[in-house]
């Protein structure tokens, strides 16, 4: 995938901030520090253009980057911060609740885990929650150069598991270290919004 483009564009904390000029839209929802930032800056071959917070959790924001003029990434809050207060906790499940749920140019979601650890009860949560609302989604598995290769099937097996995903359900294998899984992602996310 060739990145002609790619540039930081808001932190929406309100919907009215949101882009209106209907380009699609692939959202990344995860825990903090399952590796975010650092996959968004992979796909977009850029080296600090997405940066996770100082304080994970703390601002609860959508944050916009715009890819070759026709894509936006629009990466969540990171969930799952043990010290966020609850009404933080709130507002989080508010503003990603009604955008995914009223965003319509809302093509694909990609759920970011790392393929290290079996998915955690938040992960189930926003996977269910997906499901429920019939979003598009993808699990994309990451850090996977910290496994051994001869471990990946196994792990990603659980990860299946765990989050009860159909025979039909992608995962993405990732690895913001040596960019695998890259171009697969690119192209699952191409095809979602030709579909
Ligand atoms: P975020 O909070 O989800 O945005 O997480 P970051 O992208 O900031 O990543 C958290 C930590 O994991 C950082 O130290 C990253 O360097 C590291 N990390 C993220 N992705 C990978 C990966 O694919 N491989 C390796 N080895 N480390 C990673």
């Amino acid at each position: 995938m060739k990145i002609l483009d790619a540039s930081f564009v808001i932190s929406a904390v309100r919907s009215e901030q949101y882009p209106t000029d209907g380009l699609p839209e692939i959202a990344l929802a995860g825990r903090s520090n399952v590796g975010k930032s650092s996959l968004i800056n992979k796909m977009m071959l850029r080296k600090n253009l997405a940066r996770a917070s100082s304080q994970p959790g703390k601002t609860q924001q959508l944050n916009y980057y715009l890819v070759n003029n026709e894509i936006y990434l629009v990466d969540f809050p990171g969930y799952g911060y043990a010290k966020v207060s609850k009404a933080r906790r709130e507002q989080f499940g508010q503003m990603v609740e009604s955008y995914v749920r009223e965003r319509e140019v809302l093509r694909l979601q990609l759920l970011v885990v790392d393929v290290r650890h079996d998915p955690t009860k938040d992960d189930q949560l926003m996977y269910e929650w997906l499901k429920h609302y019939d979003i598009p989604m993808v699990v994309v598995a990451t850090k996977a150069d910290k496994i051994p290769r001869s471990r990946w099937d196994k792990h990603l097996k659980a990860i299946r598991t765990t989050l009860q995903m159909g025979a039909s359900d992608k995962v993405v294998l990732f690895s913001s270290e040596t960019g695998q899984g890259r171009d697969e992602l690119w192209s699952i996310i191409y095809e979602s919004i030709s579909a």
